[in-house]
């Protein structure tokens, strides 16, 4: 249902779950974090943003993370049913809006090679693709890409790797993402009602483009993995 990313100097939580709060007038069930800072440290309640905000620890720092509002469309609202989803090995995180339609053929295959899944949902089966495939990939990027081209449907998407605590990869194909650009620091979200707080220089992704996001900037990238040059749009907005 919403999704929202940080990468750069501050503490990623706080930023989070603000942003969450602005896309709640979108409905959802059951709100998650996680943030990289020494492994990825994660909370998710069944609930609102309040719930989530009320279950965090005092120290939950990190300056990279993502959050996400869902709205269940396979399995149960629950804890565990909540994003973010991790690989077994917790050293990837993914939050998806959408569904994946072959997600039980999926799973039943990765289930066939001893994969053990914690949830119910069609998002889960990501976070392991993208965990076979980041071991031999030369950039996050490109493990998302290879796992995206399994998929069958509609995702709004953003991963975490706990090896490369200097970026955010998001993607999308039918369900919108949009970068905002900030000093030093980027943002992600699928909806600018997210961002605004934030900065007005925003860009919006294409389906099937995938995006690398750094402090210090970001990169976009077509299907086929050539780069694409994208110019930012000032949003106007009275928040
Ligand atoms: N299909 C996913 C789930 O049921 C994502 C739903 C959403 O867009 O929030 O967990």
């Amino acid at each position: 249902c919403g999704i929202v990313a940080y990468v750069g100097p501050k503490d990623a939580a706080p930023i989070l779950l603000e942003g969450l709060q602005r896309l709640e007038y979108r409905g959802y069930d059951s709100a998650g974090v996680v943030v990289s800072n020494k492994g990825l440290k994660m909370r998710k309640v069944k609930g609102r943003v309040a719930d989530l905000a009320a279950a965090m620890p005092a120290r939950f720092k990190g300056g990279l993370g993502i959050g996400h509002t869902r709205w269940a469309t396979h399995g149960a609202p629950s804890d565990v049913n909540a994003h973010p989803h991790l690989s077994a090995d917790e050293r990837i995180a993914v939050v998806h809006n959408g569904i994946i339609e072959n997600a039980d053929e999926l799973r039943a295959k990765l289930e066939a090679d001893g994969v053990v899944f914690l949830s119910e949902t069609d998002t889960e089966v990501l976070a392991h693709l993208i965990a076979r495939t980041v071991k031999e990939a030369d950039s996050l990027e490109e493990a998302v890409r290879a796992a995206l081209k399994r998929i069958v449907g509609t995702y709004g998407i953003a991963v975490l790797d706990a090896e490369r605590p200097g970026e955010v990869v998001v993607a999308r194909n039918g369900s919108p993402i949009v970068l905002g650009i900030g000093e030093k620091e980027m943002f992600a979200a699928s909806d600018v009602a997210a961002l605004v707080r934030y900065t007005r220089q925003v860009v919006h992704l294409e389906d099937g483009e995938i995006a690398v996001l750094k402090a210090d900037g970001f990169t976009t990238f077509a299907s086929d993995a050539r780069e694409t040059a994208k110019e930012p749009l000032t949003v106007d907005w009275e928040a």
